[in-house]
């Protein structure tokens, strides 16, 4: 007989019933879990059992970042995320990357647009058992025009091999690299919907494709069964999103009734992805390249973004949990969790709301999506043991140390830091931001968090 693994939790919040139970146990059986509920009914041990004792922390299903760039590489500029390191030194850095998003309690993460086939590469790399990694739903580079993001070059250099997006001047040529990227193993394929011009009067951003071409887009996409998403700030943007029926909106941030409407008929979600507003609010200095205009547009962003998305969830749209990590300002590993209490802070969630977001809903598109979703009997062992409670402070995801343990399928994820914090991390061309916000930098500078409690 095989060995299972019983854990005695604290508290158990499992994610499904939207509360902490005292008291509970879950066995596990190979990867999945095998029985869950009071301790007191706990099956009997075997002797070839194991017990692993959580009951001084509040256990819950491992956390999901639906918005992490792995390639990205910490990045303080863009031109850092496209041009400096090659795509092998990419590929390794991206491992580490993941890593250290698994090790501070995210067991899975949707990675919407790398460099190459970095973020497929890595997630076969981890899916053969070569690393230890988070599960991860990748795509490959987005797909863009001269109006959309990516394409932030002069004309002379265009969109380089080696960048995230990838440009397209045509119908035709979008439809064929939606083929060539599913026939390369993508899980989704990611669309800037984006443009750079606005409209007069306040009207908002031109989205980079029109309403005809995100259609013919998403049909192909759908048609052969990979995820659609999509990058869309603007109103417009991510109302053609929504209108075509695309799996995921990232940001929509300025997303207007229409959209809210088509994003309740055609079952679209939304990945606000506030921490990384956020961050470049907190973490913005006189120092930086971008002074004084960044942190400006990033506060009136999020203002705007608060108001239409808490309106968007009280119509009944879904949501999805995701940080945009990736950047100086979101490194890896650090501010996952932020994403949680932007949730809280900005949109109304309760703590509990922020983690089966999080945690539940956060799934419902991933690869593996039919096997986790909760800790249930037959689910995935994705597991977070946490010392603290994050229900009456959700920061406390944030702290390193209050990260117990992290079990994947059943197995402990070694928690030793990644290093990711290395100045060799990223390639330093020309700023943004002039340093990586780590936390012991944040700590050092910046009372109000060193205040909230995020020990490096
Ligand atoms: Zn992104």
């Amino acid at each position: 007989m095989t060995a299972r693994t019983f854990i005695r939790c604290g508290h158990l919040f499992d994610g499904l019933s939207g509360q902490a139970v005292p008291a509970q146990t879950l066995v596990i059986y190979g990867d999945s879990i095998d029985w869950v509920g009071p301790t007191a009914q706990s099956p009997a041990m075997g002797e070839v059992d194991t017990l692993i004792d959580y009951s001084d922390c509040f256990v819950m299903p491992g956390m999901v970042d639906c918005h992490a760039h792995i390639s990205y590489g910490n990045a303080l500029t863009q031109e850092d995320i496209d041009l400096y390191a090659s795509m092998e030194f990419r590929a390794l850095r991206s491992m580490v990357a993941a890593q250290a998003i698994l090790k501070s309690g995210f067991t899975s993460i949707i990675d919407p647009a790398c460099s190459g086939m970095v973020a497929p590469a890595v997630r076969d790399a981890v899916n053969v058992g070569l690393f230890q990694g988070p599960r991860i739903t990748a795509s490959g580079r987005a797909l863009t025009t001269q109006q959309g993001l990516y394409d932030w070059y002069p004309q002379w250099i265009g969109v380089p091999e080696a960048s995230t997006g990838v440009m397209t001047t045509s119908l035709d040529q979008a439809i064929g690299l939606i083929r060539q990227q599913a026939k390369d193993g993508v899980d989704a394929i990611k669309l800037t919907m984006d443009g750079i011009h606005a409209r007069r009067n306040g009207g908002g951003l031109i989205a980079a494709y029109t309403q005809a071409e995100t259609h013919a887009m998403v049909d192909e996409i759908h048609r052969l069964g990979k995820l659609a998403v999509v990058h869309a700030r603007g109103r417009e943007g991510a109302l053609y999103s929504a209108r075509a029926g695309v799996d995921i909106i990232y940001h929509a941030s300025s997303i207007c009734d229409d959209g809210i409407q088509a994003a309740l008929d055609k079952d679209v979600v939304l990945c606000p992805s506030l921490a990384l507003l956020v961050n470049n609010i907190d973490f913005h200095e006189p120092t930086d390249p971008s002074a004084p205009w960044w942190p400006d547009i990033q506060r009136r962003e999020l203002n705007t973004a608060s108001r239409n998305l808490q309106r968007a969830r009280e119509a009944g749209v879904r949501f999805m949990s995701g940080s945009e990590a990736g950047f100086a300002v979101t490194p890896y590993g650090e501010w996952g969790a932020k994403e949680l209490e932007a949730h809280v802070r900005y949109l109304g969630f309760t703590p509990a709301e922020a983690i089966v977001c999080a945690t539940v809903e956060s799934t419902r598109l991933l690869r593996e999506r039919d096997r986790l979703g909760g800790l249930a009997k037959g689910k995935l062992a994705d597991i977070v043991a946490v010392k603290g409670d994050p229900l009456s402070d959700i920061t406390v995801l944030q702290r390193r140390e209050a990260i117990h343990a992290v079990l994947l399928g059943g197995r402990p994820v070694d928690l030793s830091p990644a290093p990711t914090h290395a100045r060799h991390f990223s390639e330093f061309s020309q700023g943004m931001w002039h340093r990586v916000y780590d936390r012991a930098y944040v700590n050092a500078n910046f009372p109000r968090e060193a205040a909230a409690g995020v020990p490096a």
